[in-house]
């Protein structure tokens, strides 16, 4: 494949921009990547570990000269960002970001895009429950969605182009308009999320009334709740700050849901849950038939990666 942009410049560089320059170099599609985070710790950690060419010393020195931008920073300091970065923007640049809510990001940063600079918002929808400079990988975005959220200044020969690379590091792209996405991710990532942090918090009180006993026969559920919910938390507090509305309407149908189920236990209502549950099944079998998960035991885990 060849290079897509010459010059790159990771803003933040946790998981989701370690992942993509190491994508990028294994391929490489961005030309020279240029890299700045906020602690001279982690700024280091990239260098060392090498999936970035260059680090900054600023934000603003680290996009001078870049064709491509990208925000790979939690959602909360997303607008303070582009201030700091508006003024040094180059004629012609992309600026994308990475983050998990669409229409907060864009409310936020676009009063800083110069006019001649293309702000192309987008989220890949892969990720781990690690953080950090050290815990990016090559193949983090293959074969998962990476969606598109262009605004109307958006120009379509720069969202073509952002595409093509988005493609080449192994993700399907498509477009959506902010509100949709935030509404799709309210359902399938920001409500399990604080579901799974609701019940971790829950077993972790209960872990104290029994002396450490929900450690020790941790199953399956309760573990993948964990995995979940050992998710970053900054990134989080910010992902449920900034897409109030959406989420609180799906906890709200998820709590009408949980009060019909509650209410089938108490009646004795088999009926009810037997076909609740046929239905859920049947959505877990549409994931594994759209290639999104493994249908063996235990999501493919082996014994030691449990
Ligand atoms: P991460 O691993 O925690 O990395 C965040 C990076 O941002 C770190 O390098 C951090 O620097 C830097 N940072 C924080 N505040 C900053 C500031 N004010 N100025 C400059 N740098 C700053 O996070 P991530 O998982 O890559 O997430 C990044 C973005 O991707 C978030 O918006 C998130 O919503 C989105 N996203 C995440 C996932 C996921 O599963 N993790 C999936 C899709 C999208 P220090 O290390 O110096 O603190």
């Amino acid at each position: 494949m060849s290079q897509i942009y010459n010059r790159v410049a990771l803003i933040g560089l946790g998981l989701i921009a370690s992942s993509m320059a190491w994508a990028m170099k294994r391929d490489g599609l961005g030309g020279e990547i240029m890299g700045y985070a906020r602690s001279e710790e982690t700024r280091q950690t990239a260098l060392k570990l090498g999936f970035v060419d260059q680090i900054a010393a600023t934000a603003k020195d680290a996009v001078k000269d870049a064709d491509l931008v990208v925000l790979c920073v939690p959602v909360g300091v997303m607008g303070a960002v582009a201030a700091e970065i508006g003024p040094y923007l180059k004629a012609g640049t992309t600026v994308t970001d990475v983050g998990s809510v669409k229409a907060a990001v864009i409310e936020a940063v676009s009063p800083y895009i110069p006019e001649n600079v293309n702000f192309i918002p987008s989220h890949p929808l892969a990720g781990t429950e690690h953080s950090g400079p050290s815990s990016g990988f090559a193949s983090l975005f293959e074969n998962r969605w990476w969606l598109v959220v262009p605004t109307e200044n958006s120009d379509a020969e720069a969202t073509q182009k952002l595409v093509s690379l988005l493609q080449a590091i192994g993700a399907n792209v498509e477009t959506m308009d902010a509100e949709h996405h935030d509404l799709t991710l309210a359902v399938t990532s920001h409500a399990p999320h604080l579901i799974a942090y609701t019940m971790v918090g829950v077993a972790d009180d209960l872990n104290r009334v029994t002396g450490s006993e929900v450690i020790k026969y941790s199953a399956a559920g309760f573990r993948d709740f964990t995995r979940i919910a050992a998710s970053d938390p900054t990134m989080w507090r910010d992902v449920f700050l900034n897409n109030k509305e959406a989420t609180i309407e799906i906890l709200g149908r998820f709590t009408e849901e949980l009060f019909a189920l509650q209410r089938a236990i108490r009646q004795g209502d088999g009926d009810h849950l037997h076909d609740y549950f046929t239905r859920t099944r049947s959505i877990r079998r549409g994931i594994i038939e759209a290639g999104q998960d493994t249908d063996a035991a235990n999501f493919g885990r082996g014994k030691k990666a449990e």
